[in-house]
């Protein structure tokens, strides 16, 4: 296996998405956890400002994979080799075709009401036989949580996938992390949105192009915010080579 890259202190590992995809599946099928993260350059950056979700995506998690252009040219630059970018809406898709395949059930957590269980139908009309073992939105009292747990281990689903955005997410996911069943346990952000169909992807041209943050900004102006990361994401990279040179 490749270096894994650190790109802030944060550990990435550069699997291929096919290497990702053949390593999750299998190890789900023979029920060994993961707890997978796909970061992009407003993860990490959200790791600098917040000490407990660094900590928790330093020692908490299975798989980190580079997501975004932001990720794979900072860890190149740094002298790692990335082959490519394992986008987590991708990933998700190519999983759900795997538990499709091999008929491994699979949990969608999070999203407006609704949503998820749109999600699961579109997945259901893609991949014939998929099995989508339960659908829960993603706005809940903390009351709630526990009756939540108790619904997607009574699924008996083996994938889940969490869509409540970053950070919130991938805290919620190790925070239960004694408690869940299901073995692979994944962020996807706003991932049901897309196969949905309420939020459109970019157009491959501009993924080619290194501009989906730019297509992202154009549809959801209120991202602005957020998207300020990026170019200090940029400068602490640089920042971090000077270091790592002298
Ligand atoms: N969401 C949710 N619960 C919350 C907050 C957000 O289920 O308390 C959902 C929201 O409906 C959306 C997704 O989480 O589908 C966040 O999408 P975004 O693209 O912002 O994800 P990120 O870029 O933060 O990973």
């Amino acid at each position: 296996m490749r270096e894994t890259a650190t790109i802030l202190d944060i550990p990435v590992n550069p699997y291929t998405m096919d290497e990702a995809v053949s390593k999750l599946t299998g190890d789900t099928l023979s029920q060994k956890i993961n707890f997978v993260v796909t970061a992009n350059a407003e993860i990490i950056m959200m790791a600098q400002q917040d000490a407990a979700y660094k900590k928790l995506l330093q020692e908490e998690t299975d798989m980190i994979l580079p997501d975004g252009a932001g990720t794979v040219w900072a860890g190149n630059y740094l002298g790692y080799h990335i082959p490519e970018r394992v986008a987590g809406y991708d990933l998700f898709l190519r999983l759900l075709e795997e538990a499709a395949k091999r008929k491994i059930p699979v949990f969608f957590f999070g999203g407006k009401p609704g949503v998820a269980e749109e999600a699961a139908e579109e997945g259901r009309r893609r991949w014939p036989g998929l099995q989508v073992a339960g659908c829960r939105n993603g706005y809940f009292s903390a009351a709630e949580e526990t009756a939540i747990i108790n619904e997607i281990n009574g699924s008996g689903a083996a994938m889940l996938f969490a869509a409540l955005g970053a950070p919130k997410q991938e805290k919620w996911l190790n925070h239960y992390a004694a408690e869940l069943k299901p073995c692979l346990r994944m962020g996807i952000g706003g991932s049901f949105d897309v196969l949905a169909g309420k939020m459109q992807r970019a157009p491959k041209w501009m993924q080619d192009a290194k501009l989906e943050w730019l297509f992202r900004l154009m549809k959801q102006p209120s991202r602005i915010g957020r998207m300020m990361a990026l170019p200090k994401f940029v400068l602490e990279v640089r920042k971090e080579k000077r270091k790592n040179k002298s």
